[in-house]
């Protein structure tokens, strides 16, 4: 399955394939944000909402340090959606101050 990416998706998912690879700790989204140069931790949000939406990554929002890599389809393990976001995903996530 190829899902087309921009350059700024492309990124984020390169950072998170490699925090997999190298770290056991995930990165939070603030630390995803830093990463690849979003100011904001709400654009950051809404830009792994999109991915989450389009089965690219695993993501339990209500959990810290629960996005992930999604490799291959199927249901997503961490929110049991099926890739596609459910209307309560629209809701304005709580934005955890660190
Ligand atoms: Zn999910």
């Amino acid at each position: 399955m190829h899902v087309p990416t921009n350059e700024l998706e492309q990124r984020i998912l390169k950072f998170l394939d490699t925090r997999e690879r190298y770290e056991r700790l995930m990165p939070s989204v603030r630390e995803i944000g830093d990463a690849v140069g979003l100011k904001s931790s709400s654009s950051t949000h809404a830009i792994l909402r999109d991915l989450h939406s389009r089965g690219l990554i695993e993501w339990e929002p209500r959990v810290s340090r629960s996005v992930r890599l999604r490799r291959g389809g199927g249901v997503c393990p961490l929110c049991g959606g099926t890739g596609r976001a459910p209307a309560s995903e629209s809701v304005e996530e709580p934005v955890h101050s660190a």
